[in-house]
């Protein structure tokens, strides 16, 4: 539009109201006792970098633009003695519409979601007020009075003042102002005198503002206070651990520490600048900003995704944090991105960049890497899983317990430097829960050789053992396989049932049990525990069954084979019973649902209960001599 005359005047002040939301807010931050108020600045300049970055996007297109050669910075000046703390940028500014909307009548659900998080916990929300949406009104943390004039880069606008002391009510008037921008012109409270000192300015500046991308000016100063490069652009060795905290808080809104930070600066295969963070917990806050999963993808410090999910393979999810990469192409849209070659090698570096630094982390702090492994140990098993090719690279991050450490996590790596010395293969059990595992009666030889087994009772475990067959050289070996473990023939025990007699008594037990079992026979591996049931040779192997369970697949299920303890002594108590009787069928049936149940595959354990009552009766018939 030619149309160059300016905005009629309104000459009169105008006296509005906040909005319900806004006064209580205003109100909290005016009475409570905040030890975080120096964050105020951070807000006050947060926004004007945004309406510097506004008017630079503007300008990329508008030509009609007020002051277009004036520098894109911000000025901070100070009156010690009144007080007073001025700051002014040269950015998009705001018209008389704009101020009052902004500034006082827009509706706030940030505000009141800002005073529920601060009511219920003890954290001190004011540190992260500007995540809320409202973090202007910080600044009424240390003012008496503030007054903020504008110009807005329309060149027909004229300029506006608002002024409010943090009452219910606010006042707009036209005022003088020939530049672009806007001016915040603060009166502290006494209380508060500290934030007109520059060297105090500066200290917060250096310590929550470092990186605004235009250059702050304090007093007279010539250079600007201020890095202006992104903390993730920021060498390693320039970079404290609070502020890599800081940063961390500010993006999520997790106010626990992070387990790991992962700080990427590279060029080659690929130009990448990344900081990644892995939560303390698996499970988001309450407050969490991150409403999903994914990383933060900038190309040349321009946020071009908020949540991308190409970056990382999925069983990586829980890692938060930003990449940057110079080589991706700013003008390409999302969708493009996904699948250029560059995502692809950009995710390779990073995944081994995590699996790395967790294994290192593995290395120098074991008990913070067993916090991570509580936390995330499902999802690096769902890695193994998923991903065949990085099973090498995440085996070794793995955890296990076992047979003879219960209690604890250990390592392939260890388990493989505690093995006997002629163990040749890495033994494991799969079960139900850690607690009804360790009754296995697979375990039996296992225990007495004093031979490692590792415990796996998670669903996943099932998945991840079709993914890992191999640790290094060694072959990993389901100890519910019939044929283990490969055990030299021995002599009889002495107190055996002799073979004749035991031949006897498997032909009832398969006369009791009938179709159930494929098969009964004697073992040579069991030593504490009765029976057990173990797989035919060629069956579908017990953790492939599991996830044809688990996934809810029709399977048939394998006519399993009960192995029985001839030098057990329930089982010679039992051939003494009258042959064919109801008790001795009632104890076979027992013997058969316990062997089930401590397999897990017991379909209804509560069935057992009916005869579990027969038995006490039939031993209190007898009463112990
Ligand atoms: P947020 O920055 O999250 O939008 P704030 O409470 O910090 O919330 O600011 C409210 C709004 O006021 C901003 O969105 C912006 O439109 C306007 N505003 C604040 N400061 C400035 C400024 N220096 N220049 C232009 N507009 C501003
Ligand atoms: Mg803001």
């Amino acid at each position: 539009m030619s149309d160059s005359k300016p905005e009629p005047v309104q000459n009169a002040a105008e006296s509005l109201s906040f909005k319900a939301e806004t006064r209580q807010l205003l109100n909290i931050l005016i009475h409570s006792l905040y030890k975080d108020r120096e964050v105020f600045l951070r807000e006050l300049l947060s926004n004007a970098s945004d309406a510097l970055n506004r008017i630079r996007f503007e300008m990329l297109t508008e030509h009609q633009v007020l002051d277009p050669a004036a520098e894109l910075a911000i000025h901070i000046t100070v009156d010690k003695d009144k007080r007073l703390l001025i700051l002014q940028d040269t950015g998009i500014g705001m018209t008389r519409e704009e101020i009052i909307e902004n500034l006082g009548t827009i509706a706030q659900s940030g505000a009141r979601k800002f005073m529920e998080a601060t009511r219920d916990s003890k954290t001190d929300f004011s540190q992260v007020i500007g995540q809320f949406g409202v973090g202007f009104y910080s600044v009424f943390m240390v003012a008496e009075r503030v007054q903020v004039t504008s110009r807005s880069f329309k060149p027909r606008a004229r300029a506006v003042s608002w002024v409010a002391t943090g009452e219910d009510r606010f006042e707009v008037s036209p005022a003088e102002m020939n530049t672009r921008g806007t001016k915040v012109e603060i009166l502290l409270k006494p209380d508060a005198a500290e934030f007109a000192e520059e060297y105090r300015l500066q200290e917060i500046i250096h310590k929550h503002s470092d990186y605004i991308g235009f250059p702050i000016f304090l007093g007279d100063a010539k250079e600007p206070v201020n890095k202006q490069a992104s903390l993730w652009r920021t060498p390693k060795q320039e970079l404290t651990s609070e502020q890599y905290q800081e940063f961390y808080r500010q993006a999520t809104l997790d106010f626990e520490e992070p387990l790991l930070h992962i700080h990427i600066i590279t060029d080659v295969p690929v130009q990448l600048f990344a900081l990644l963070f892995i939560p303390g917990k698996a499970e988001r806050g309450l407050f969490s900003l991150r409403k999903e999963d994914g990383l933060k993808l900038y190309s040349r410090n321009i946020l071009i995704d908020e949540y991308n999910k190409a970056l990382l393979p999925e069983y990586l999810r829980f890692v938060q944090g930003v990449v940057d990469s110079e080589d991706l192409p700013l003008n390409v849209s999302r969708e493009t991105i996904q699948s250029t070659g560059l995502m692809t090698r950009l995710k390779k570096v990073l995944t081994n960049q995590v699996l790395k630094d967790l294994e290192a982390l593995a290395g120098k702090e074991p008990e913070k890497y067993q916090q991570f492994w509580h936390e995330y140990g499902p999802f690096l098993k769902q890695g193994v899983a998923m991903e065949p090719a990085e099973t090498e690279a995440l085996a070794p991050l793995l955890r296990f317990k076992t047979n003879l450490h219960p209690e604890s996590w250990c390592s392939l790596e260890e388990y493989a430097g505690r093995m006997q010395p002629d163990q040749k293969v890495i033994y494991y059990l799969v079960g139900e829960n850690p607690k009804s595992i360790l009754l296995s009666p697979h375990l039996d030889y296992f225990q007495a050789q004093g031979t490692e087994v590792l415990l796996l009772t998670e669903p996943v475990d099932s998945f991840m053992l079709m993914g890992l067959h191999k640790y290094k050289e060694l072959e990993l070996k389901n100890v519910a396989q019939a044929e283990l473990p490969e055990k030299p023939k021995e002599e009889p025990k002495a107190e055996e049932i002799p073979a004749g007699e035991f031949q006897t008594l498997l032909e009832r037990f398969k006369q009791v049990l009938g179709e159930r079992v494929g098969e009964v026979r004697a073992s040579e591996r069991l030593s504490q525990s009765v029976a057990r049931l173990v797989d035919p040779q060629g069956a579908m192997n017990p953790e492939m069954q599991r996830v044809y369970k688990y996934l809810g697949k029709e399977y048939e299920a394998p006519h399993k084979i009960l192995e029985l303890n001839p030098a057990h002594a329930l089982l010679g108590a039992l051939l003494k019973l009258k042959p064919d009787s109801a008790l001795q069928a009632l104890v076979i049936e027992q013997i058969y649902d316990s062997a089930l149940l401590v397999e897990g595959l017991h379909p209804d354990p509560s069935s057992m209960v009916p005869r579990l009552q027969q038995l006490m009766q039939a031993a209190l018939e007898h009463p112990e001599e």
